[in-house]
């Protein structure tokens, strides 16, 4: 129990964050967070001896993350935090739980729940979080907040369409403070990429990203993005179709965001792509499907719309050649759900049917090795694709 190992190592330990507003909501969240006054990576190395876990300590930070099975613990000791100009990253030094919970960007994420033995389970809440929890509020835990992180005014957009919350009105107002004296712009490509890319996680993106366009905020992370109700119910789409694609195995759900990314760059002209592309620490094979789709997107969804009036499998897989589904699916988002179901079921389909054939059995036909090989093969996929010939497995 860590309340017992806490005690014996004579500090106080919190679990803080997500997991507590989560735990009073009645939400699922396995993140672990605990906070630590005292010697946060003392303690660290007592639980990761305890849960016989793996532990990786960030002395500077006084910080650790504890590993084992699949499940994580992160540790912090209880800080402070002070920033040298606005926008900058944080100073930090030790100091209290209550410091440490006031330099959070939220009250429902100031929330702190005791684990020590005779206080076990006791809620700590300074700033009225659970208040605010239950009228549903997102509210800023002193007036600068925003000016100081202005990537909060995205996290609080964020949290407010999760769990259908409303920013409190002077938080609201402090954001469109912050937003007209345009500090979001003072924020690092980087993070302003890891937070759009929070929103893309999240289980429907498509209301916070309304909420951006209200806020007038696209030109802090796509200058040139264009919103529409046709951007929006492509967007809409995209949604539909992951949910459906969750349960088969080809889909990893971690990239979700991709398919939401490239329906906003397929919006980009020129200028703006060359924008996302300088921008954001993008995976090679993203930014070229970002080129490709506005290549050659018009003329494969044209083809794929051609096909579906009666193509061959073999037709499909070649016009497919090289595109992944997170592209496929940006670049069918514009078309019924109910096609592009049909046409994923054959591209699935294809994409399991493999040749079992191999260049030493062509051998063994007395073939001489060559250029024909290749031929031989592509000819049998055809064939195979196309159900001439069957597989002998
Ligand atoms: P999620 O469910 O999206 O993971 P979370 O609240 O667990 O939400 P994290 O990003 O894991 O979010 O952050 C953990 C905690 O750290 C938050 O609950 C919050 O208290 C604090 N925090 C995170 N980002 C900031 C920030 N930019 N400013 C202040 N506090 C933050």
């Amino acid at each position: 129990n860590i309340g017992q190992l806490a005690d014996e190592a004579n500090v106080k330990v919190y679990v803080v964050g997500g997991f507590v507003r989560d735990l009073l909501l009645g939400v699922e969240n396995l993140d672990i967070d605990l906070v630590v006054e005292g010697d946060g990576i003392a303690f660290s190395t007592r639980l990761a001896r305890f849960l016989r876990a793996r532990l990786r300590v960030h002395e500077k930070f006084g910080t650790a993350m504890l590993v084992w099975d699949d499940q994580k613990i992160d540790v912090a000791t209880a800080r402070r935090e002070f920033y040298q100009h606005p926008a900058a990253l944080p100073q930090v030094e030790a100091s209290n739980l209550r410091q440490d919970l006031y330099r959070r960007d939220f009250t429902i994420n100031a929330l702190a729940i005791q684990l020590n033995l005779p206080a076990f389970g006791y809620l700590v809440d300074f700033f009225s979080g659970r208040r605010d929890l239950e009228q549903g509020l997102i509210r800023v835990l002193y007036n600068l907040s925003f000016v100081e992180d202005p990537t909060r005014i995205i996290r609080a957009i964020r949290f407010e369409q999760r769990y259908g919350f409303m920013m409190e009105a002077e938080t609201l107002e402090f954001a469109h403070e912050a937003i007209s004296r345009k500090m979001i712009g003072e924020v690092s490509f980087e993070r302003m990429f890891d937070e759009l890319l929070l929103i893309l996680q999240e289980k429907n993106p498509v209301p916070a990203l309304c909420r951006v366009t209200e806020f007038g905020i696209w030109e802090f992370f796509l200058p040139d993005l264009q919103w529409s109700d046709g951007l929006e119910s492509e967007l809409a789409n995209v949604t539909t179709l992951q949910h459906l694609l969750k349960e088969q195995q080809w889909w990893d759900s971690k990239s979700q965001w991709i398919s939401y990314f490239l329906v906003l760059t397929k919006h980009l002209k020129p200028d703006g792509i060359e924008v996302a592309l300088q921008r954001y620490p993008l995976k090679l094979w993203i930014r070229e499907a970002i080129v490709t789709i506005s290549e050659e997107g018009f003329r494969v969804a044209q083809e794929l719309d051609k096909w579906l009036k009666g193509g061959k499998n073999s037709e499909l897989d070649e016009i497919l050649q090289g595109w992944s589904v997170e592209a496929f699916l940006s670049l069918r988002a514009t078309y019924p759900v109910q096609e592009t179901i049909l046409l994923l079921e054959a591209w699935q389909a294809i994409r399991k049917t493999s040749i079992s054939i191999t260049g030493n059995d062509i051998k063994a036909l007395g073939i001489k090795p060559g250029p024909i090989y290749g031929e031989i093969m592509n000819r049998l996929r055809v064939e195979r694709l196309d159900g001439t010939v069957q597989s002998s497995e």
